[in-house]
């Protein structure tokens, strides 16, 4: 679904765990596009086609899954990147994460072309595409969060949901961490927020007063 200029939001709709997905059509040399986070090949339990599922979301939007050029991973637990291998195999698209992830994202037989380091990220042929990569850490220890300030997007991974925070009890988790990691993303001035997992929510919140109030109920609720 197209969420605001060429950025795409796929929302996970089956029963299984798996990641929401987000898209910046076009914007690399060759009109090629830039996917973060393609979730599950396969997901674990009920054995649902994600990846087949997120193609075919793309297809009726107009986007061709061979178009990927550049996979960008939050971070490296499976209900994330593991579909960035295929992608990159198949179609040959570079995978990007910060290099604390891509340590963990090898263990799991991945492969991270671009590592990603906190500052701004210039996209594009004319580096048109314009976001801030932060390091999130507290869910995973190398946890990235994207910003788009042209629209006030951002892009949190497992970081925050929908009154709900990550998890912080997996290898590398933090819960000092995640609160840092949380309390610096509050500050931001942000219209779009996008969460890494459906949470009794699409994980798509938009709206600024919305958003603060879903940072306020975190801080005051559940780790502040
Ligand atoms: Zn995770």
């Amino acid at each position: 679904m197209k969420l605001v200029d060429n950025l795409y939001a796929y929302v996970w709709q089956g029963e299984d765990n798996n990641c929401n997905s987000y898209l910046f059509a076009n914007v690399l040399e060759g009109g090629k596009h830039v996917l973060i986070d393609p979730g599950h090949v396969v997901t674990p339990a009920y054995r649902q086609p994600g990846w087949r599922r997120l193609v075919q979301e793309m297809e009726n939007d107009g986007l061709d899954a061979s178009a990927v050029g550049l996979v960008i991973l939050t971070h490296s637990h499976g209900d994330h990147c593991e579909a960035a291998g295929i992608i990159r195999k198949e179609y040959g698209a570079l995978v990007a994460a910060s290099e604390a992830e891509s340590r963990l994202y090898s263990r799991l037989g991945g492969v991270v072309d671009v590592f990603l380091e906190e500052g701004e990220l210039l996209l594009g042929p004319d580096g048109q595409l314009k976001l801030d990569v932060f390091l999130s850490p507290g869910h995973s220890p190398g946890h990235i969060t994207l910003y788009w300030p042209e629209r006030e997007v951002l892009i949190v991974g497992d970081v925050i949901f929908f009154l709900s925070t990550g998890r912080v009890d997996l290898p590398g988790g933090s819960a000092a961490a995640l609160k840092q990691s949380i309390d610096r993303l509050s500050k931001l001035d942000v219209e779009y927020l996008l969460c890494g997992h459906p949470h009794g929510h699409p994980g798509v919140i938009e709206g600024k007063e919305t958003i603060e109030k879903n940072f306020a109920f975190i801080k005051a609720n559940i780790l502040f």
